[in-house]
């Protein structure tokens, strides 16, 4: 037999184990985890709109309408009419000519990865894709190429000398750097050798972009360019669930093929009438956005000051480098005992020696509270290992 306890004992050792901690009350900077109130910079709830009054109302309202339960899958009889003006929304606001409503967007990755390639084609994917991305394409049976993070010349040099049928699939907005895809360059190569491409804006939407319409959008590229766009709805829009947007064609496909909204139970339909409030809210409300940005430079220029090493990134994932796992544990302890909560990020969801802590912002932060996170730093600042010190910025 295996022995767990073992291995579990031995991820202690090495800074590698993991806990939970238990919220109660509702998603909000000022968080209430483990009984005790934080300042709470982790979650990603980037617009503040998972505790949204009027999102929440529209969840109450709808539900004596379409009753609570999914009940069955969408191909047998869950398809309610809200799902489907929720995906006549969301194809309206990416711009594009239809979409598809999944329950999370780890399921839109194994399914539609898992449809749109298969044994004999080969996939492409940059080697800091989220983990829903890389298993999608293990279930896939493709062969999978990983390319350097962002390096396009190396993804059209393994191009060039692949093939048969090609898709590369990319983060748009990347989930523990903060950076953005290279999308406009990726769209070339990938019209250049009739490669399909899928990006995964999960950090994007709501956040980036015309009235928060994504990546893409911001990068000018329309359905043409990136024939399949993935969007996750717990984040930035602050619910649940996630999209595929594209062709009717494509869309069509995925409704035959992707096993992981096949057999699935479709999510509650009021949850998809406070959605589609939501989404209602992030195109009218540039206020958010523009706040968010306000903090996000601000952040940047306090920690740089302090000698922190940031990554090149203007999202509102603001991850500060540490390198060793027990180094970056120990600077978020150092501020949760100043009442801040920042999760420390380690190895296998970052590659080894590139632990981090991994700041979010979020619209619902006020300066003085970013304020607050950065006095707290300055505290901390002798925990932070010789090589992750940067020479301080003057600004
Ligand atoms: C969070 C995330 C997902 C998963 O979405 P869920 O709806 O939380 O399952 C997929 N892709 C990326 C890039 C993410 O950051």
């Amino acid at each position: 037999m295996r022995d767990f306890g073992a291995e579990i004992e031995q991820r202690k050792q090495a800074g590698l184990y993991r806990t939970r901690r238990l919220v109660s009350g509702p998603q909000k900077p000022e968080l209430i985890a483990d009984g005790k109130p934080l300042l709470s910079f982790c979650s990603n709830d980037y617009l503040g709109l998972a505790n949204h009054a009027g999102n929440i109302s529209a969840l109450s309202e709808a539900l004596p309408e379409t009753g609570l339960g999914g009940a069955a899958s969408h191909l047998v009889c869950g398809h309610h009419d809200a799902h489907h003006q929720l995906e006549q929304r969301l194809a309206e606001f990416t711009q594009r000519s239809s979409a598809l409503f999944f329950s999370t967007g780890y399921m839109a990755n194994l399914g539609v990865i898992s449809a749109l390639a298969g044994r004999g084609d080969t996939i492409f994917s940059d080697r800091l894709n989220h983990a829903s991305i890389i298993d999608g394409c293990i279930l896939s049976r493709a062969k999978v190429r990983r390319y350097a993070h962002g390096d396009v010349s190396s993804l059209e040099a393994m191009l060039a000398q692949t093939s048969g049928h090609k898709l590369v699939v990319t983060d748009g907005v990347f989930s523990m750097d903060g950076d953005i895809a290279p999308l406009k360059e990726l769209a070339r190569v990938c019209k250049a050798h009739d490669a399909l491409l899928v990006v995964d804006d999960a950090h994007g939407i709501g956040v980036l972009g015309p009235q928060g319409r994504g990546s893409v959008l911001e990068a000018g590229l329309s359905e043409a360019d990136v024939p399949v766009l993935i969007g996750t709805l717990g984040k930035a829009v602050g619910t649940s669930g996630a999209f595929v947007a594209g062709t009717e064609v494509l869309m069509d496909y995925l409704v035959q093929k992707a096993r992981t909204y096949i057999y699935t139970t479709a999510m509650p339909p009021a949850l998809a009438k406070a959605t589609y409030a939501s989404i209602d809210l992030i195109e009218q409300d540039d206020a958010r956005r523009t706040h968010l940005q306000a903090l996000i430079a601000r952040f940047r220029a306090g920690a740089q000051e302090l000698g922190y090493q940031l990554m090149p990134s203007y999202t509102p994932i603001q991850p500060i480098m540490v390198g060793d796992n027990h180094a970056a544990l120990a600077l978020s302890r150092a501020l949760e005992e100043q009442g801040i909560l920042v999760t420390a990020i380690r190895p296998p969801t970052v590659p080894e020696g590139e632990a981090r802590l991994r700041v979010t912002l979020s619209a619902a932060h006020s300066e003085a509270q970013v304020d607050r996170l950065l006095k707290a730093l300055a505290r901390c600042r002798s925990l932070l290992p010789e090589q992750a010190v940067q020479e301080p910025v003057a600004v």
